[in-house]
C-alpha cells in the first residue's frame, strides 16, 4: 500500500472516530467485490455500453452473491455507535443480509427482496405478507392490482415491489429521512458511487452545505472530486477494513464522553 493511501486511510479514520453524526452513502461499487457489476466503474455496465462493449459478466451466479467485507465494515461502524444512517442506491439486499438494521437504512431504489406499502411505506419481505410471485407476479407499481392479492398487514394499503423502476417515484419517507440525515451529518462518506444520478448527487451537496466533511471512496471520477475534503481512489475492500481497524484503535485510545 502506498504512503499516500495510508495517509488517506488515517485521515478518514480520524474524522470518523471523532464524528457525531456519520452518514454513509453507497452505490454499486460496494457490491462489485460480491460479484455484481457496477454501472460507471472502469468495467461498469454503462462504461462498457458507451465503449460499444458487451455487458460485464457477473463474478458469481446470482444465488451465490453474498455481502463482502465492505458491507460488514459498515455494520461494524453502526455497532460502534458511529454510523447513524446509511443511504444506498443498491437493490441487491446485501446491506440487510450483512446484518445492517433496517431502521437505519434508506434504499432509494428499493430492494429486490422487499415489498413496500403505498399507504404507510412499511417494508416487508414477500414471505411476511404471503406474496407468492408465482400467483401475483413481481408486484411492480405499474402492474394492475389483482383481486384478492395480499394487502399491508399494518394499514391494509396496497403493497408493491419496493424496487423503483424507471418512471416510478422514489420512496418518499426514505428519501425524506436521507435528506434529513445528510443535513444533520458532520461526516458524509460516499462509497462506490459516481454520484451522478439525482437524488444521489443532492445528498453530498446538502451535507457539505451543512458543514459536513465529505469523504469519497470510489474508483473513477465523480462531480465532487474537486470539492471533497478527502478523495480516495482505491479499492473499497482494500480501504474500509483498515479504516475501521484504525477507528477502533482511536476509540480505544480515547474513550468518547
Ligand atoms: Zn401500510
Amino acid at each position: 500500500m502506498s504512503a499516500d493511501l495510508q495517509k488517506q486511510i488515517e485521515q478518514a479514520a480520524e474524522w470518523i472516530a471523532a464524528s457525531q453524526h456519520l452518514v454513509a452513502f453507497t452505490g454499486a461499487g460496494i457490491s462489485t467485490d460480491s460479484g455484481l457489476p457496477d454501472f460507471r466503474g472502469p468495467d461498469g455496465v454503462w462504461t462498457r455500453r458507451d465503449a460499444g462493449l458487451p455487458p460485464p459478466k457477473w463474478g458469481a451466479p446470482p444465488s451465490q452473491i453474498r455481502p463482502n467485507v465492505a458491507h460488514l465494515c459498515l455494520v461494524e461502524l453502526e455497532q460502534l455507535g458511529l454510523l447513524k444512517f446509511l443511504i444506498s442506491q443498491n437493490v441487491d439486499n446485501l446491506h440487510l443480509s450483512s446484518g445492517f438494521p433496517l431502521e437505519r437504512l434508506a434504499e432509494l431504489h428499493g430492494n429486490g427482496k422487499l415489498m413496500r406499502c403505498l399507504g404507510c411505506e412499511s417494508r416487508f419481505t414477500f414471505e411476511q405478507v404471503g406474496w407468492d410471485r408465482r400467483v401475483w407476479g413481481e408486484g411492480y407499481r405499474a402492474h394492475r392490482p389483482l383481486k384478492g392479492q395480499p394487502r399491508c398487514p399494518v394499514c391494509k394499503g396496497r403493497i408493491i415491489s419496493s424496487v423503483v423502476n424507471f418512471g416510478d417515484p422514489l420512496p418518499a419517507k426514505e428519501l425524506e429521512r436521507s435528506f434529513m440525515h445528510s443535513a444533520e451529518s458532520d461526516v458524509f462518506f460516499a462509497i462506490g458511487s459516481s454520484l451522478v444520478v439525482s437524488p444521489a448527487n443532492d445528498m453530498p451537496r446538502i451535507a457539505m452545505e451543512a458543514g459536513s466533511k465529505l469523504i469519497l471512496l470510489n474508483r473513477g471520477e465523480t462531480p465532487f472530486d474537486e470539492v471533497a475534503d478527502l478523495r480516495i481512489d482505491a479499492g473499497i475492500g482494500e480501504v474500509l477494513p483498515p479504516v475501521v481497524e484504525r477507528v477502533k484503535a482511536l476509540l480505544a485510545a480515547q474513550p468518547r464522553a
